[in-house]
C-alpha cells in the first residue's frame, strides 16, 4: 500500500503539508505554517489528524516558514522523531525558525496589550526558545543520497532551484511505488542556483502551482533596476530596497554587482541592514565555498559581488547611524513587504523627499505597507503617525518561482509522462488552470481537495 493525505496548502500557498504511507510507517512531507490573511493564520492552532506517536519521521522540502515553519509547533505537541532536510536547508533553518518562533512571541504580547485575543492571556504559537530547542531533531542529507523515512518509504532529495538547498522529494515505497513531492520549482534562470533536475519515473507528482496561471513578465530585470537606481543615484538621493532576507537579498546583491561592474550605474556604498539577511548570506557565501552542490559553478567569485562594496550593519546603532547620512546610496533592509523590522526607520526618514525611492522587489500582499506603496499610497502610517509618500517608487516581478510553462515543462521533463499530477501550494485558480495546462499538454491532472486521501 502507498498512500497520500492532502493535509495543507490546498487552495492556498502556505502551509504546505502531505502525509505518505506505506504498509508500516508513514512520513509528513513539510511541516509549513498557514500565512497571510488572519482565517487561514488561525488553521495553525488546528489539531492535525495525525497520530504524531507512530508517525516516523519529518521531510522538508526547503527553509521557507510555509513549508518548515509548523515544525517547532509538531515537536511541541508531541513529534519527536528525525526531521530530514538537504544540509542548507538545515543550516538557514537555524535562522529562520528561532526568528519565527520570536515573532509569534511579539506578536502574542500585542494581542495581551490591545486585549483582542480570545486567548487569555493570548499565546504565542510557539517561542523562539520552543524552535531552538528542536534544532536537534534535524538531520542533514546531500542531495541524491536515499535515506530511510519510514518503514517501507525511502526518500532522496533532488535540486529544485528555488533558495539555496532547496529540493524536491522522491519517495520510493516498498511495493515499487514512486511518489514526487516538487516543493517549490525555482525559475531556470536563478543567477546562483542550477535549475531542477528533471522529474524522475514516478506513478504521482504532488506540484506546486504558485504562478500556475501566469507566465512571468518577461523583463530584463537587471536594466529596469539599472535605470530607478541611476536616476535615483544621479539627484543624490537613497535608493530603499525592502527584501526577504534570505535569498532574495542575494538575487538583488548580485544585479546590483553586474551593473556596476558593466559601468551601467556608479559604484555608491551598498549597505545591508538585516542581522537575518547578513546571516544568510554567510550561509550562501559558505555554501559558495564548500561546493553545495545546488549552486552554479563559477558562483564562489559571484557571492563576493565584485565591485560592490556591501557593508554590513550589526548592530541597532549601526542601523541608526545610517539615517544621517547623505545620498548618494543604496540600502537593502526588511522586512520584504515593511510589515516590520528595520525597514520601517528608513522608510520613516526616507519617504518624505522626491529625491530618494523605494524598490520593491518581491510579492507584496494585500493589506501590507509594501503593497499600499505599490498601490500609489499618498501616505503610511507606522510608529503612530502618517508620513507622505513623496520619494518615487517603483516595482520589480523578481520570482523565485516557476511560471505556467516552466511547470508544465518540468511536469513532462521525466521519462514518462503516465503519472498523475495533484496541483498544490497555489490559490484555486492557480491550481485549477495548472491542472488545466498540464491535461491540454497531454498529462493527467486533477486537482486534490483538503484532507483528501489517496491510494497511489
Ligand atoms: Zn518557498
Amino acid at each position: 500500500m502507498a498512500a497520500v493525505t492532502f493535509l495543507g496548502a490546498v487552495g492556498s500557498v502556505t502551509g504546505s503539508k502531505f502525509l505518505l504511507e506505506s504498509e508500516t510507517g508513514s512520513v509528513l512531507v513539510d511541516c509549513g505554517l498557514y500565512q497571510g490573511p488572519k482565517d487561514l493564520r488561525k488553521r495553525n492552532w488546528d489539531v492535525l489528524p495525525l497520530d504524531l506517536e507512530s508517525l516516523d519521521s519529518v521531510v522538508v522540502t526547503h527553509a521557507h516558514v510555509d513549508h518548515i515553519g509548523y515544525t517547532p509547533r509538531l515537536v511541541g505537541t508531541g513529534f519527536s522523531g528525525p526531521i530530514h532536510a538537504t544540509t542548507n536547508t538545515v543550516n538557514l533553518a537555524r535562522i529562520i525558525l528561532p526568528d519565527s518562533g520570536h515573532i509569534h512571541e511579539e506578536e502574542a504580547k500585542f494581542a495581551n496589550k490591545r486585549g483582542y485575543s480570545k486567548h487569555h492571556p493570548a499565546l504565542p504559537l510557539y517561542t523562539e526558545a520552543d524552535a531552538r530547542k528542536m534544532l536537534p531533531q534535524f538531520q542533514n542529507h546531500e542531495f541524491g543520497e536515499p535515506f530511510e523515512a519510514a518503514p517501507g518509504i525511502q526518500c532522496s532529495f533532488r535540486r529544485a532551484g528555488h533558495i539555496l538547498g532547496s529540493a524536491s522529494v522522491l519517495a520510493e515505497f516498498d511495493d515499487g511505488k514512486r511518489v514526487v513531492v516538487s516543493g517549490d520549482l525555482g525559475p531556470g534562470d536563478h543567477p546562483l542556483l542550477l535549475p531542477a533536475e528533471p522529474l524522475p519515473e514516478c506513478d504521482v507528482v504532488l506540484c506546486e502551482s504558485t504562478y500556475g496561471n501566469r507566465p512571468r513578465p518577461d523583463l530584463d530585470v537587471t536594466a529596469r533596476l539599472g535605470d530607478y537606481v541611476e536616476d535615483t543615484i544621479s539627484r543624490g538621493g537613497v535608493v530603499l530596497i525592502p527584501a526577504f532576507a534570505v535569498d532574495r537579498t542575494e538575487i538583488v546583491l548580485w544585479h546590483l554587482a553586474q551593473l556596476q561592474r558593466s559601468g551601467r550605474i556608479p559604484r555608491v556604498p551598498v549597505y545591508l541592514d538585516s542581522p537575518m539577511a547578513s546571516a544568510a548570506l554567510a550561509v550562501y557565501r559558505e555554501a559558495a565555498r564548500s561546493g553545495a552542490g545546488d549552486l552554479r559553478d563559477s558562483v564562489s567569485k559571484e557571492l563576493m559581488f565584485e565591485p560592490l562594496e556591501v557593508r554590513e550593519s550589526r548592530t541597532v546603532e549601526d542601523s541608526k547611524a545610517l539615517n544621517r547620512m547623505r545620498g548618494p546610496l543604496i540600502i537593502i533592509s526588511a522586512s520584504g513587504m515593511a510589515t516590520g523590522g528595520r525597514i520601517l526607520h528608513h522608510l520613516a526618514s526616507r519617504l518624505g523627499s522626491s529625491r530618494n525611492s523605494v524598490i520593491l522587489v518581491g510579492f507584496q500582499a494585500p493589506g501590507t505597507r509594501g503593497r499600499a506603496l505599490a498601490d500609489g499610497a499618498q501616505s503610511l502610517k507606522f510608529f503612530g503617525s502618517y508620513h507622505p509618500v513623496r520619494a518615487s517608487v517603483h516595482e520589480i516581478g523578481l520570482s523565485a518561482h516557476a511560471d505556467q510553462n516552466e511547470l508544465v515543462n518540468w511536469l513532462q521533463s521525466g521519462p514518462t509522462s503516465d503519472h498523475t499530477v495533484f496541483t498544490v501550494h497555489g490559490e484555486e485558480d492557480a491550481s485549477a488552470s495548472l491542472a488545466a495546462a498540464a491535461d491540454a499538454a497531454g498529462l493527467f491532472a486533477v486537482q486534490p481537495r483538503m484532507g483528501e486521501r489517496i491510494l497511489v
